[in-house]
C-alpha cells in the first residue's frame, strides 16, 4: 500500500462551537466550516495545517461512536487518518496481512472522501483511519 501522508487528526469534542476556539482563535488556524456526516452520526470541522489537518469530531447522536469514545476516554486525541493512494487495495493488503479491520470496504467520509477505519486492538491501541481523496 502506499501511504502519502498523514491527512489529518481527529479530535473528538463535545461541541464544535466550543471547541474549535483554541485552534482558531488561539492558534489562528482557519477554520474551513462544519459538516455532518449522518451514517457516522458525526459532525466535522477541518481546520488546514500546512499538508494536513486537524478535524474536529462532535457526536449527533449520543449512541454514535465520538458519544462512545467520549464516555469512556473523554475528549481528546481519537484518531489518526492517513492518505492512501488507492484505499481498495490497501485494504486488500491489510486483510492478506490478517489485520483486524472495523470497515471492510470503504465508506463515505466528510468532504467526499472515501475512508475506512482499523482497529485499534490491530495497532497497539491507536485508531486508525485510511482516507483516499481525489
Ligand atoms: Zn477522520
Amino acid at each position: 500500500m502506499k501511504i502519502l501522508k498523514i491527512d489529518h487528526l481527529g479530535i473528538a469534542v463535545n461541541s464544535i462551537d466550543d471547541g474549535k476556539n483554541f485552534w482558531s482563535e488561539i492558534l489562528g488556524l482557519e477554520f474551513e466550516g462544519a459538516e455532518t456526516v449522518e451514517e457516522q452520526k458525526v459532525k466535522t470541522a477541518f481546520f488546514p495545517v500546512g499538508e494536513s489537518e486537524v478535524e474536529l469530531l462532535e457526536s449527533t447522536s449520543p449512541d454514535g461512536p465520538v458519544a462512545k469514545f467520549i464516555e469512556k476516554r473523554g475528549q481528546g486525541f481519537q484518531h489518526i487518518a492517513f492518505r492512501v493512494a488507492d484505499i481498495d487495495e490497501a485494504l486488500e493488503e491489510l486483510k492478506a496481512k490478517n489485520v483486524q479491520l472495523i470497515d471492510q470496504t470503504p465508506r463515505k467520509g466528510a468532504g467526499g472522501a472515501r475512508i475506512a477505519f482499523l482497529h485499534p486492538k490491530a495497532t497497539g491501541g491507536i485508531l486508525v483511519e485510511l482516507c483516499e481523496r481525489n
